[in-house]
């Protein structure tokens, strides 16, 4: 009989989905891996750590020590998953890890990344940040051929079809399977001894290279560059779309996919899902968050006598308008940071209780002020129409709001998590009638022009990103997946 070589360590399940108390789309995931380092499963719970935000249901590594494959995966926070004895159990040079917010697949330890399963020629672990748009269809036909499924993420297709691949090498089996998926993927690959990362052909998900100093084999791969800060490995480079790396003990090979596509890279990373201290595609997020602020204040400018941001997401934007406008930048809503995401389920009768908890007004910076509240997103409306109550309550003269970004009307097919459309507000309503809903004085919703300037740059172009979610232009149809059966319109390419 042929010797296993997966070790799983995988906590029993536990099912609850953590619960979510802001109004805003959600990153499905992030994605780490380190390539040839005595500390490697360490090096990943670190890096994993610095993508927290990016994922917080669950979490997984998977190391190899060149014989077998060692996996740990559960639900919940990275630093509460992995302790240092079971970082102990995963040994090696090598390891990947992954946490995770479900978009496609429920909550559950079944759908806890990175997966990795044992086959003909050895095993494989895989993570995933994106989202494939045919996995119903390549579901039904692995099922038909009789593939059994563990999970419900589209993730696990992809393992199916290397497993299945009649290619000889790892590699060639990576780039069988990927020929047959659709989406948008940010992916690490993991054998006994060597690391894959792959960028989806429009490059819709990030994904970055880095290196350890002094260890010049130690690769490391993440969704975002803050992971290497922590860990003290210097950004190389982001990995182009349509771009996989190999990385093996011969060193690192830059292989191109055969599909060519238009860069399309996810223009909401800059809004809101990365963190403000990384740089993609070359920007500062911090930076083009400021920029979008001041672009805000051109096309919505106002008299007040305060600016403030939700925090933290807002605060880059409301600097950047508060000095566009000359007016004073304040905290006037301060947030609370010891509210766990698992704090209680998100039923929409409790919900309120969430804004209060995560965020309390000062009244001294808004009392008998005209204040102009920055946000980056109205996803349903209902936490601004708490907040804009909040700043009024605390005295506020005037409310006037401004999003750094435009009405958001389409559900992301491409590994965001997002409502239904109905249940975007700006989906059915104009900005005059979400102002009347969330009851601000004026509202005003940076153009998609302006915020495709503000991430471009100077003399940057705006064309190479995805903004589908704004304005339904759609680059991949989506064909509808096992859990998530939404229907699109494509607009256009
Ligand atoms: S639809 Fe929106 S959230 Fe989804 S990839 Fe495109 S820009 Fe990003």
């Amino acid at each position: 009989m042929r010797r296993r070589h997966l070790t799983i360590l995988d906590d029993s399940a536990s099912v609850s989905r953590s619960a979510d108390l802001d109004d805003h789309f959600h990153d499905q995931c992030g994605v780490f891996g380190i390539y040839g380092h005595g500390e490697a499963s360490n090096l990943t719970y670190l890096g994993l750590h610095a993508l927290q935000h990016r994922g917080q249901e669950s979490a997984g590594i998977v190391s190899t020590d060149g014989e077998q494959l060692y996996v740990h995966r559960a639900m919940g926070l990275v630093q509460d998953i992995f302790s240092e004895q079971q970082l102990q159990k995963l040994p090696g040079r090598i390891a990947i890890g992954h946490v995770r917010y479900s978009t496609a697949g429920g909550s559950h330890i079944k759908n806890a990344q990175p997966f990795a399963v044992d086959y003909a020629k050895g095993s494989v672990a895989v993570c995933h940040n994106g989202n494939f748009t045919n996995e119903a269809d390549l579901r039904e036909e692995l099922e038909q051929r009789g593939s059994i499924f563990q999970s419900s993420s589209d993730t696990e297709v992809l393992v199916h079809l290397v497993a299945m691949s009649h290619q000889v090498g790892f590699e060639d089996r990576v780039v069988d399977a990927l020929a047959r998926v659709e989406g948008a993927y940010s992916l690490l690959f993991l054998n006994e001894d060597t690391m894959i990362a792959v960028r989806d052909p429009r490059g819709i998900r990030p994904l970055c290279l880095g290196i350890l100093p002094g260890n010049k084999d130690a690769h490391v791969v993440a969704s975002e560059p803050t992971a290497f800060d922590l860990i003290g490995a210097e950004y190389v480079r982001d990995i182009e779309p349509g771009e996989m790396l190999v990385i093996d003990a011969a060193g690192v090979r830059s292989v191109r996919l055969p599909v060519k596509a238009e860069p399309r890279m996810c223009v909401f990373e800059y809004v809101y899902f990365a963190r403000p201290d990384s740089h993609l595609g070359g920007r500062s997020v911090y930076e083009v968050r400021k920029a979008l602020g001041e672009r805000l204040a051109v096309e919505h400018g106002i008299d007040a006598d305060v600016v403030i941001p939700v925090p933290d997401s807002g605060v880059p934007a409301a600097i950047g308008y508060a000095a566009a406008r000359k007016i004073p930048f304040e905290m006037g809503l301060i947030r609370s940071h010891y509210v766990g995401r698992t704090f209680i389920e998100p039923q929409q009768s409790i919900r309120h209780f969430g804004v209060r908890l995560k965020l309390n007004p000062v009244e001294p910076v808004l009392r008998g002020k005209r204040v102009v509240v920055i946000d980056d997103s109205i996803v349903r409306g209902t936490t601004s129409r708490k907040i804009v109550k909040m700043v009024r309550d605390a005295g506020a003269r005037e409310v006037h709001l401004r999003i750094s970004s435009p009405p958001t009307q389409w559900p992301c097919y491409y590994g965001i998590d997002t409502p239904t459309r109905r249940e975007l507000i700006a989906s059915s309503h104009t900005p005059a009638e979400i102002a009347r809903y969330v009851t601000a004085d004026t509202l005003g919703y940076l153009s998609l022009e302006g915020m495709l300037g503000a991430v471009a740059g100077e003399g940057g172009d705006p064309t190479g990103y995805c903004h589908a979610c704004f304005s339904g232009q759609y680059s991949i149809a989506f064909k509808g997946n096992a859990n998530h059966k939404r229907q699109m319109r494509l607009v256009g390419v």
